[in-house]
């Protein structure tokens, strides 16, 4: 596809910022001009500016999004399905797969210590008067109660991990939260296939070579539409924020979007660095297009196939190890999530007057990794999985009702860290494996 003639000249990772700033600039514009302030009446203007951004605005960015997800399913499989086969072996698988949940478990970990950290270095919950925590919540508990009931679906953790086996497996396929029913379907497939015959597989690797490739291609297509896709998503998010939440909840803010920037600019940046020998400007200037995908659509498996390209094309990752971490990583390995969830629980836990222990601190941590492994990579994936952590720890999980009016920019900002996070994993494991990197 020729790109637009007077975007010519522009390479495409600046298109697609480009179209962040654009359509955050006018999002932020017109929410300060006209949004209402929080519990006030809405303007006429603003209610058309609201209908405009839902009924136009909006279903063109649910486009690219939608086109984005489109190719998740064939890519999963068919990267997952010729990266494991590609590895020769099942010892080999094990190897891979072992070193490659070491890093989830590790880094995920760490997150979620860093975000309980900073919240009691700054106890953003005791800056939270009762009236403003009333007035706030009076606003969002409808939304609060919406998620809890999402929550309610949710399952306890053994059952989590029964149902990563799929009884159904076009089921598992047919639902963009649910995976990791795939992912294991694939990777059975993978292994049962390095126990054949080579030429009696030959057929079917040839094929998913082709689908993957396919894929590729119309993922090429997709992204030259980032630029627009992006700035209707952003517009969206931005002219629907609750600036005057964020103020009342600013301490929260700051520390969670504190904690997410602190968390990639200096932990990921240092992973790079030392895991995949990459210096922080060759590192960010090869994942651009990376970074916005992932902070615009706030979805992890949305981003997928991107990760995996930016892994092979940018940085020179042989395809069977990204294609190995990449899906895995998509729905298992959520740094930033985690990150949050320590932040959310602990200033939520604050503002209601429970005190959090070590113990509970602890019992925090892992329970923010589990939910980040079992949250779906989509927008506002772990805020079901945060209900249940609040519940456990003895916070009413309505209290949500204070972090929604601001989560969409969090959201977005902390699938950034969700994924490059996988991206560094498949380059220290291609490292390892003795392929050289583009550094
Ligand atoms: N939006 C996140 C992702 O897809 C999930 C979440 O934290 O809600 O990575």
């Amino acid at each position: 596809m020729e790109p637009a003639p007077r975007a010519r000249g522009l390479s495409l990772p600046t298109r697609i910022l480009l179209g962040l700033v654009v359509g955050a600039a006018v999002g932020v514009t017109l929410n300060v001009l006209y949004a209402p302030p929080l519990g006030a009446e809405k303007s006429p203007t603003w209610l058309r500016i609201e209908d405009w951004a839902d009924t136009v605005v909006r279903p063109l960015g649910n486009v690219f999004l939608s086109l984005l997800f489109m190719v998740v399913v064939p890519v999963v499989f068919s990267s997952l399905f010729l990266g494991v086969s590609g590895l020769g072996s099942v010892q080999k698988l094990g190897q891979l797969g072992s070193r490659t949940l070491a890093w989830f478990l590790g880094t995920t970990a760490a997150a979620a210590m860093i975000g309980i950290g900073l919240v009691s270095l700054v106890e953003p919950g005791r800056r939270v008067t009762p009236e403003v925590a009333a007035q706030i919540k009076a606003q969002y508990l409808g939304e609060a109660q919406t998620r809890i009931a999402q929550s309610a679906q949710a399952k306890g953790w053994l059952e989590m991990l029964v149902d990563i086996v799929p009884r159904n497996v076009v089921g598992a396929a047919a639902d963009n939260t649910k995976v990791l029913g795939l992912i294991f379907f694939a990777l059975v497939l993978g292994a049962a296939s390095m126990r054949l015959a080579p030429d009696r597989t030959r057929v079917l690797r040839e094929l998913l070579e082709g689908v993957y490739e396919l894929c590729v291609k119309v993922l090429n297509w997709v992204m030259e539409l980032a630029p627009y896709g992006v700035a209707c998503l952003i517009f969206h998010a931005t002219a629907k924020l609750g600036f005057d939440v964020m103020k009342l909840v600013g301490w929260y803010f700051l520390t969670a979007m504190g904690g997410l920037v602190l968390y990639q600019l200096v932990v990921v940046t240092l992973l790079a660095k030392v895991f995949a020998g990459l210096s922080p400007r060759r590192f960010y200037a090869g994942s651009r297009a990376l970074l916005v995908t992932a902070f615009s659509t706030s979805s992890s498996n949305a981003t997928m196939p991107t990760t995996i390209r930016t892994a092979v094309d940018e940085f020179g990752a042989p395809k069977e190890i990204a294609g190995f971490v990449m899906p895995l990583g998509a729905t298992m390995n959520m740094n930033g999530t985690a990150l949050f969830e320590g932040v959310s629980v602990l200033f939520l836990a604050q503002v209601y007057g429970v005190e959090l222990g070590l113990g509970a601190q602890a019992l925090v941590v892992g329970m923010a990794v589990l939910t980040a492994i079992g949250a779906a990579g989509v927008p506002g994936g772990s805020i079901p999985l945060l209900a249940v952590v609040l519940t456990q720890v003895g916070v009413p999980p309505e209290m949500l009702a204070l972090i929604l009016g601001v989560d969409r920019l969090v959201d977005m900002t902390r699938t950034i860290p969700n994924v490059t996070s996988d991206l560094v994993c498949s380059l220290w494991l291609s490292r390892r494996e003795g392929h050289a990197l583009r550094t």
